[in-house]
């Protein structure tokens, strides 16, 4: 089968051809019907040997969407011919986290060498994935698999950090998104479905504030100097209930702690090399500044639910398994309007 695989350091990802897998006990073989291409793969190619991890060859490929073609020795749960999305952060399924269903913090996974398809397993950018357990199956029934795979990450990790803040976005309140991308222009919609808060994107790129805006923005400004008096104005001097900066760059998440309110939440999402700069007497009272990592399974299940509703609209430019490598060097760019999806 055809596979996306980064195979060199440093390297652009290559198009192989490899042996189809099967499954073995207790696994699901998918033939994938679409896979996302996110930032974070970008950042994963960039990193020096010494800190790299994934092993390789790695196929790529964290988002993944597929039907279900054949079952090893004792999975049940799902029927051949189902179409499903997968869950990625697999945990162990066992630990506190896990049985809470926040497998992205599962306490044990590293110690028991569990990775995410894509991200140490081989993932979904190839013809068929092995999904290790039909617990990280979700089924998509007649959504396609080609807007519906974005939720898996674009959507899930958004989803998951905005539920993490959601009593904070009462009428009144405002929302900052830095970075109107992939994960971006998800979230902008997800913080409108759930909540009354006002939405303020910033971007670089003014093709990414007109989606922004498109998608359900109340305001859109480039992300500059001239930002922070926007913010400001837009809060009334009182500042932003919430900012969740998918960029993390120095300069965001330093302009995030100048526009946030009293008792404010800051969510770095981006994996960016920024640092939050702060202590108790640079902010106002009560500001929390934390990480995220993806979402819940019971999470994801939520968020189909939330898309059968018609309320989500997934911006996706869509590409073979051979254009994929070009479509990784537009993900670069930055010039991928929402998420680049692969239909192998
Ligand atoms: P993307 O490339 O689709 O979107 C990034 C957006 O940020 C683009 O629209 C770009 O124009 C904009 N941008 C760049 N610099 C900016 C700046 N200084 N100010 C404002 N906007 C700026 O990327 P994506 O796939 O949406 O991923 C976003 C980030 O989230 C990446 O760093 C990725 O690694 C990370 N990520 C984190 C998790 C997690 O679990 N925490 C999950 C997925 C992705
Ligand atoms: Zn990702
Ligand atoms: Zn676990």
């Amino acid at each position: 089968m055809k596979a996306v695989q980064y195979r060199t350091i440093g390297s652009a990802p290559e198009v192989v051809e490899i042996d189809t897998p099967e499954p073995g006990p207790g696994q699901v073989l998918l033939k994938v019907t679409a896979a996302g291409l996110c930032h974070s793969d970008d950042f994963v190619m960039s990193m020096p040997a010494e800190a790299y991890t994934f092993g390789l060859p790695l196929t790529l490929g964290h988002e993944g969407a597929g039907t279900v073609v054949a079952l090893g020795e004792g999975a049940t749960g799902v029927e051949v011919g189902e179409n499903v999305i997968v869950y990625g952060p697999w945990g162990c399924g066992m630990c506190e986290s896990c049985a809470n269903g926040f497998e992205n913090y599962c306490s044990r996974a590293a110690e028991l060498g569990i990775a995410p398809p894509g991200l140490g397993a081989p993932g979904a950018l190839a013809e068929y994935m092995i999904v290790d357990s039909p617990r990280h199956l979700v089924p998509i029934g007649d959504l396609d698999p080609v807007t519906a795979v974005p939720l898996t990450d674009a959507g899930l990790t958004p989803y998951h950090a905005i539920k993490r803040s959601l009593r904070k976005l009462v009428p009144g309140s405002v929302t900052v998104v830095i970075g109107a991308g992939g994960l971006g222009h998800v979230g902008i919609q997800l913080l409108r479905a759930l909540s009354a808060t006002t939405v303020v994107a910033l971007d670089v790129s003014e093709d990414k504030l007109e989606l922004a805006r498109e998608v359900g923005a109340h305001h859109a400004f480039l992300s500059d100097a001239s930002a922070e008096a926007a913010i400001r104005e837009v809060t009334g001097g009182k500042g932003a209930d919430l900012v969740l900066d998918f960029v993390a760059a120095q300069a965001t998440l330093d302009l995030a702690l100048k526009v946030v309110a009293v008792d404010s939440d800051v969510t770095i999402v981006g994996v960016g090399p920024g640092e939050a700069r702060f202590g108790w007497l640079g902010v106002p009272y009560g500001t929390t500044v934390r990480t995220t990592y993806w979402g819940g399974r019971t999470e994801l299940a939520e968020l189909v639910a939330l898309a059968r509703t018609g309320v989500l609209h997934v911006a996706t430019e869509t590409y073979t398994l051979g254009e994929t490598p070009a479509a990784y060097e537009k993900l670069h760019a930055g010039t991928i309007r929402g998420r680049a999806v692969v239909i192998p």
